[in-house]
């Protein structure tokens, strides 16, 4: 069973396993025969790990949109509170965007979605239940469509009393490329998306062998799952390690995803979703307020990059983070020419 505590390599070992079981040469697309075989993996893991039907009796959650027939995979880990308080949930997405293995995009946060199950099942570690969802159909063409599995999912699929917050990842496999130093990174977007959250996202231990740097979904925008929540005023947190260069490539295979990082992911995550779990997080904001969260940016970035920060600070000539304005140069450079 895993533990919170289990060990880095053992946590490597199902995480590889996992991204194994669903990276087919053939690929996971839409309406070809990997999609079918990935799906009925996911099903029958996510039943051994102990998630119950979401709805109805099953995980299974079949739609049809614009003549095309889709399946989101949705479980529950049953949380300590009963039915009492809103539920938390974990989304990634296991659609390929070519006939090739796409191991970091997504198999590895499907993976990383599964070890946090795993976790919150053996050891009741949240109040409120936990929805783990496997999304379908995120890649083109259904990208940001009606088809798309998440957006299916919260606009047909989600019961009335909706979400409390979501944890949405995509891309979370790799080392960064570009920086020496600074492989482990990995960005927290949406911090920004409720006045509490900021909360979560500071007092959440972060495993010393990653760099959690937060940042603004405005600064790359609604690339994945986390949109269907984004725009329904959901708070949340979006996952991401960026673009690489096997990004959409048939070379984005599983000998290359650093399994150690998924591990310090995994627990990372969990210790998001104890901070998450704990907030009460009213609705009582718009989205057009979204809050100020310079001064955490700053100091995220600052613990992140390390020695390194001055550094780059200076190949772009802003004296040091104070404003809004210093990190929109900083984010702007480490985009275009950087490698991020
Ligand atoms: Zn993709």
């Amino acid at each position: 069973m895993n533990q919170p505590n289990q060990s880095v390599s053992e946590l490597s070992t199902t995480l590889r396993r996992d991204v194994e079981s669903i990276c087919f040469s053939y690929g996971r697309k839409v309406g070809r025969p990997g999609h079918a075989e990935a799906e009925a993996v996911l099903l029958r893991r996510m039943e051994a790990i102990g998630c119950r039907p979401y709805a109805g009796d099953s995980i299974r959650m079949p739609f049809r949109s614009g003549e095309q027939d889709f399946v989101n995979l949705i479980g529950v880990i049953p949380g300590r509170a009963g039915a009492g308080k809103a539920p938390m949930l974990i989304g990634a997405h296991y659609d390929s965007v070519i006939d090739a293995p796409c191991a970091d995009d997504n198999a590895a946060a499907v993976a990383i979605a599964l070890s946090v199950a795993e976790a919150a099942v053996g050891n009741c570690l949240f109040e409120r239940d936990l929805i783990v969802a496997i999304f379908d159909s995120e890649e083109p063409p259904y990208f940001l469509s009606d088809s798309m599995g998440s957006n299916y999912f919260a606009a047909h699929q989600m019961k009335p009393e909706g979400v409390h917050s979501a944890l949405i990842m995509d891309l979370v496999g790799h080392d960064v490329p570009g920086v020496p130093g600074l492989e482990s990174l990995v960005f927290v977007m949406g911090v920004e998306s409720h006045p509490e959250l900021q909360k979560a996202f500071t007092y959440a231990p972060h495993p010393e062998t990653l760099k959690v740097a937060a940042t603004l979904n405005r600064y790359v925008g609604d690339m994945s799952d986390h949109s269907a929540f984004r725009k329904r005023g959901v708070p949340y947190f979006f996952l991401s390690c960026g673009h690489w260069q096997h990004y959409h490539q048939t070379t984005d295979t599983p000998d290359r995803l650093n399994y150690e990082k998924m591990a310090a992911i995994v627990k990372l995550n969990l210790n998001f979703l104890r901070g998450m779990d704990a907030l009460a997080l009213a609705r009582s904001y718009t989205q057009e307020t979204l809050c100020d969260t310079v001064a955490m940016e700053i100091a995220a970035l600052e613990q992140a990059f390390g020695p390194a920060l001055p550094m780059l600070l200076g190949r772009i000539g802003v004296r040091s983070l104070a404003s809004r304005n210093d990190i929109d140069c900083f984010v702007r450079a480490m985009k275009s020419g950087l490698g991020l």
